[in-house]
């Protein structure tokens, strides 16, 4: 049976470990939509071409997670055509049967409007700017907080402010802030949030 989680919200708000914890907790698959739009930022050329000829090699590059990867791919992610070009792969994934958790940016708005369970996860622009810094090395990261939280800012303010597909809850989203939450807390409001979707079935 299928069964759809979609989570959308900004960069580094959680919602790749709180999909992964989902996804864990009822034998879900899992796709990080980001990585179709970053693995198309990253490939250069035709972005067009290169969203309609994604193929497992481009999605298992090493430098996906890259501040660079992250700004690319917001680049790409703002041409309808390229849009258009993942949209039913992400689409059949998300209606494969046993399951599956979607995360990214317009997954309950436009992807999977009709998902089970919506969840829009968020937190402050400095908090999220901070993990993405320690994620990238701290200290020894090559970028400083500052540049960080610009990227972040900058990234919220194309995603959020683009034509097509802007990111946004939907109506009916369930909104998670980790701005002051544990990580665990946060994945454990998430995983009651799907408990009570699917007690009620
Ligand atoms: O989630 P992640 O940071 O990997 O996403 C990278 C970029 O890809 C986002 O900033 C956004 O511009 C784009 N994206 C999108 N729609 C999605 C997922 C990601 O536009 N569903």
């Amino acid at each position: 049976m299928a069964f759809t989680v979609a989570i959308d919200g900004p960069a580094a708000a959680g919602k790749g470990t709180i999909s992964r914890a989902v996804a864990e907790r009822f034998g879900f698959a899992h796709l990080d939509t980001g990585a179709l739009y970053r693995a198309v930022g990253v490939k250069g050329g035709d972005p067009v071409a290169a969203a309609r000829e994604l193929t497992v090699a481009d999605l298992a590059r090493g430098d996906l997670r890259s501040l660079e990867a992250g700004q690319a791919a917001s680049r790409v992610a703002v041409i309808p055509e390229v849009r258009a070009a993942l949209l039913q792969f992400q689409h059949d994934f998300a209606r494969r049967a046993g399951g599956a958790v979607l995360d990214g940016r317009d997954i309950g708005t436009v992807i999977c409007p009709g998902a089970e369970v919506k969840l829009f996860v968020t937190a402050r622009a400095e908090i999220r700017a901070r993990r993405r810094w320690l994620e990238l090395g701290g200290e020894a990261a090559e970028s400083d907080y500052e540049t960080v939280l610009g990227e972040v800012r900058l990234r919220d303010e194309r995603d959020m402010n683009r034509a097509d597909a802007p990111l946004r809850p939907a109506a009916d989203a369930v909104v998670i802030d980790t701005s002051d939450l544990g990580i665990g807390a946060a994945s454990e409001r998430a995983i009651a949030a799907v408990m009570a979707v699917r007690e009620r079935r």
